[in-house]
């Protein structure tokens, strides 16, 4: 039991921290776990709040903790220096190594993912980063990613920063492009910014015994769960849907046990730590996700088909065929358009929403809408750059009426 009280006999002891339960026993609890989804989001990471006395996590700051002596202080420095958990009966040591609010979002994550575990990080870059290296220290540098990504992780990859040899790929070309050397796949699906589908078990195929990482990113495990298509790491920036409010950077890997201590010990090595103010607010904004993201979901569909027929826009990329409603639960809130009249029409648009923010960023309660060859996808290579027309729109929660009058005043504007 956790040691943590917080009523009036509060007795200050040596800080014990243990998972807040088993995770995941078996296939058939996953499934049923995994139909109720809403539930999931809103109790997971929190099964032992009640005996605790509490209703919401407490959040713990310490940076360092109480040694209660030598010998199961340096076990515990041990177990989680080389990215093991806490040993039952030892204390934690330093935040860089351990911090219960944290594991706890961790723990939620990993369950709404259907993984073993979760490893948190400062950033969704940061995050990435850590499969990298952990991939490396393997001595398995190769990296074969399947664009286009998201222009962050492309330029990670293309400047070869931390020691990783890059192939990019097309989707069905994976098996070709695997090397002796190849630690990781990386694909994004829907991927960034025009939300074209990758076939995750088709690549895990492909990718024989290589593990593949999934940016899950623009999914959200309410509408996807690479896992379950035997992805062996998920990627997300928790800045984006996970948090959804637009106030908090984290990122987050989905994975197994094993994965997990890798990623754990390049963490606690490098110092990409999730602070835990910032994990309270991922694992609150988990509670919300689903029906976020189902509502969102319902206006950007509707949005799509609106501008599918617009006559200022020429294009609307939006995911469809069969992936939806088999690997994909349904399309998302992420829709993107291409404008009539190319660059200049698509700047001037972005220029004159009033409703919705032009700003890079995607996920939050707010519509969002950039231009991805300017700005999120500025540094990838020319042939691999989204078109000049193209704009990227978040879908957050306003009222549909508002958004599309928003949207044809500016289309109209740009187009004068
Ligand atoms: C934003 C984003 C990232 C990077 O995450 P940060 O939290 O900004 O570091 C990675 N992948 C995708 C798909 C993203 O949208």
């Amino acid at each position: 039991m956790v040691r943590e009280r917080y009523g009036r006999t509060a007795v200050p002891r040596p800080r014990r921290w243990r998972f807040p339960g088993p995770i995941l026993a078996s296939r058939r609890q996953l499934e049923t776990r995994m139909s109720r989804i809403a539930t999931l989001a809103v109790h997971a990471g929190r099964e032992d709040l009640a005996g605790l006395g509490v209703h919401v996590p407490p959040i713990d700051l310490s940076t360092t903790n109480p040694v209660p002596d030598l010998a199961s202080g340096a076990a515990a420095y041990d177990a989680l220096a080389s990215g093991g958990v806490p040993p039952a009966d030892g204390g934690l040591v330093y935040q860089r190594l351990w911090n219960p609010t944290v594991a706890r979002f961790e723990v939620a994550l990993a369950r709404l993912e259907s993984a073993e575990a979760a490893v948190a990080f400062s950033s969704g870059m940061a995050a990435l980063a850590a499969c990298l290296l952990a991939a490396r220290a393997e001595g398995t540098p190769h990296v074969v990613a399947v664009r286009p990504l998201y222009g962050g992780s492309d330029h990670l990859l293309a400047t070869g920063l931390l020691g990783t040899e890059v192939t990019w790929t097309g989707a069905d070309d994976v098996a070709g492009a695997i090397r002796p050397d190849t630690g990781l796949v990386l694909l994004e699906t829907p991927a960034n910014p025009t939300l074209e589908l990758v076939d995750i078990a088709a690549v895990v195929a492909q990718a024989g015994a290589v593990p593949v990482v999934v940016d899950n990113t623009f999914a959200t495990p309410v509408l996807q769960r690479p896992i379950e298509h035997g992805a062996a790491l998920v990627l997300h920036s928790a800045t984006k849907y996970l948090g959804g409010h637009g106030d908090v950077i984290g990122g987050v890997v989905a994975t197994s046990e094993d994965w997990a201590a890798r990623l754990r010990r390049v963490r606690a090595v490098t110092g990409g730590l999730l602070h835990p103010l910032a994990a309270y607010l991922l694992h609150r904004g988990l509670q919300t996700l689903p029906l976020r993201v189902r509502e969102q979901q319902r206006v950007a569909a509707s949005l799509a088909g609106w501008l599918a027929e617009h006559p200022l826009v020429e294009r609307v990329h939006y995911p469809s065929g069969p992936l939806v409603g088999s690997q994909m639960a349904g399309p998302g809130a992420m829709v993107a358009f291409t404008v009539a009249g190319g660059f200049e029409a698509a700047a001037r648009t972005v220029e004159h929403v009033r409703l919705i923010t032009h700003a890079v960023s995607l996920g939050g309660v707010d519509t969002l809408i950039q231009h991805p060859a300017s700005l999120t996808h500025r540094p990838v290579a020319d042939c691999a750059k989204p078109a000049a027309g193209v704009l990227r729109m978040s879908v957050g929660l306003e009222d549909e009426q508002d958004l599309r009058a928003d949207l044809e005043a500016s289309l109209k504007v740009a187009h004068v």
